[in-house]
């Protein structure tokens, strides 16, 4: 009921063109950037999950894309070791291929997790 209530008083308080020509165009243009420095197009749906190994598929390619958006390597690896324990990292992946159907994006993920496990993992 909470989110609920916070939701309706967000949706009084915006709208159609609620934005100046000027705030639209920054946030596109931040959007650009992100959207160009994103390795792996996903919306972290978790249809691929659950991961018969364990692998915690979305968060491993949210730190690896937060690698790249924000450019700084180090620092993901760091989160990458302290959020996800051993058994949930890229490494664990055995390429079972149980998870690739199930993505609406497509995406190659047993490709993806290994360059993410080299990126990390090493
Ligand atoms: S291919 Fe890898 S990530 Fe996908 S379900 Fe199998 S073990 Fe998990
Ligand atoms: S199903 Fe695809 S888009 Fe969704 S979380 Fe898994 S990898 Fe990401």
């Amino acid at each position: 009921m909470e989110q609920l209530n916070e939701n309706i008083d967000s949706a009084e308080i915006t709208g159609i063109n609620c934005m100046s020509t000027s705030e639209t165009k920054l946030l596109e243009s931040v959007a650009k950037l992100f959207l160009q420095r994103t390795r792996i197009n996903c919306t972290d749906c978790h249809y691929c999950l659950p991961c018969p190994s364990g692998v915690s598929i979305p968060d491993c390619f949210d730190y690896y894309n937060k690698a790249y958006i924000y450019d700084d390597i180090p620092a993901e690896k760091f989160r990458y070791h302290l959020g996800l324990q051993e058994s949930e990292r890229a490494s664990q992946c055995t390429r079972c291929g149980t998870c690739e159907p199930k993505c609406p994006q497509q995406i190659p993920i047993m490709d993806e997790l290994k360059k993410v496990s080299e990126l990390f993992d090493k």
